[in-house]
């Protein structure tokens, strides 16, 4: 067994997953226990009464290719908030293990450790840097019971990326101790190449990819785990057989293929321009102090008063983010809009 499976909880590594129904689409399927019959108002190809196919392979071809890895790297689920509960639950055991965080970062990491009860430790990125990568203060945390340690590259909700040395560095520094998670949700928005070429040399590295943002599918619930493919047979042992639905397979599809990709980057770019105007424009409020570069589809905004903002916005009908934290005790986030909504936002501000 190679260094990073051992490294995973010993009862996953020893269970035996379910055995799903065999797939065998050739033949009339008696062996589900499913209803014969498609019901009225059932629109899907497939037919709504059958269960999906696991790791439907037409989707993992499909996001192997737009993510530039082998298909045995790659696992499908429900959003990147699957993976990552998927990663806590294969490598922390319960009452003993820690994942280290970098806040102010992305909640759900600390969320699914605890569920899971691992602790959590935190590493903050270094705010005098622009909320940079603190490597030594994570390295400096890690004990031996530190499996994973998550970072976001762009950070949610600063909007950076992060260095890219710095992650590599990392990881190759946490060998053979611990795994590096690098969340990529935002990276589309961003000029930052992804680290998912550098799974194949550093098998403790993991990417996390999603559909949510820059590809319009938030609402498909589509995410995906890029590791090394003995990660990627643990995550598959715990991830239930049908996660991914019929609907959302049917859905994707088009998305993959060089005309959506194609459509895709032309959104990217008008929100792109969108979020320099907005960056400049805030930044001429007198009631915002302070933008933060974004590399996202966001911006991380300062104000001494931020009820005062919260509320005006409100009063125009749109609703952004308070996330004041001990961290950022000033701050709200904006996610970038419709160039109406954006020029609405500014009026309510100005
Ligand atoms: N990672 C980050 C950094 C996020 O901001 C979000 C969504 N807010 C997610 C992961 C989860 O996205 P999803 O489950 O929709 O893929």
């Amino acid at each position: 067994m190679s260094w990073v499976a051992e490294l995973a909880r010993p009862e996953i590594r020893a269970l035996k997953p379910y055995q799903h129904a065999a797939w065998e689409p050739q033949l009339e399927r008696l062996h589900a226990n499913e209803l014969p019959w498609r019901v009225e108002g059932d629109a899907s190809q497939a037919g709504l009464n059958r269960y999906p196919e696991p790791q439907p392979p037409s989707l993992v071809q499909g996001l192997a290719r737009v993510y530039g890895v082998p298909a045995e790297q790659l696992l499908v689920g429900r959003g990147s908030d699957e993976a990552i509960d998927l990663l806590v639950r294969v490598f922390c055991r319960a009452q003993r293990d820690n994942v280290i965080v970098c806040p102010p970062t992305f909640g759900m990491y600390g969320v699914a450790a605890r569920i899971q009860g691992a602790e959590v430790v935190t590493a903050p990125l270094d705010a005098a840097r622009g909320f940079a990568l603190d490597v030594e203060a994570v390295l400096a945390s890690v004990t031996d019971d530190t499996r994973l340690v998550f970072v976001c590259s762009p950070n949610n909700p600063t909007g950076n990326a992060l260095d890219r040395a710095g992650m590599l560095d990392l990881a190759h520094r946490l060998a053979p101790r611990a795994l590096l998670v690098v969340d990529e949700a935002y990276i589309e928005f961003s000029d930052t190449a992804s680290l998912a070429s550098e799974i194949g040399a550093t098998p403790n590295l993991a990417v996390l990819r999603t559909l949510s943002k820059a590809h319009g599918l938030a609402g498909a619930r589509c995410g995906t785990l890029l590791a090394a493919p003995e990660v990627i047979a643990l995550a598959r042992k715990v991830i239930p057989p049908y996660a991914i639905t019929e609907l959302t397979v049917e859905a994707v599809a088009p998305l993959l293929t060089p005309a959506g990709i194609a459509a895709m980057q032309a959104r990217i770019a008008t929100l792109r321009s969108e979020r320099e105007r907005m960056a400049q424009a805030l930044a001429r409020i007198p009631s915002i102090t302070r933008v933060w570069p974004s590399d996202a589809n966001f911006l991380l905004v300062e104000s001494p008063v931020v009820d005062e903002v919260l509320a005006r916005v409100k009063g125009v009908g749109l609703i952004i983010r308070d996330v004041r934290q001990p961290l950022l005790p000033r701050a709200v986030r904006i996610s970038i809009g419709t160039p109406e909504q954006n020029d609405r936002l500014l009026r309510s501000l100005s």
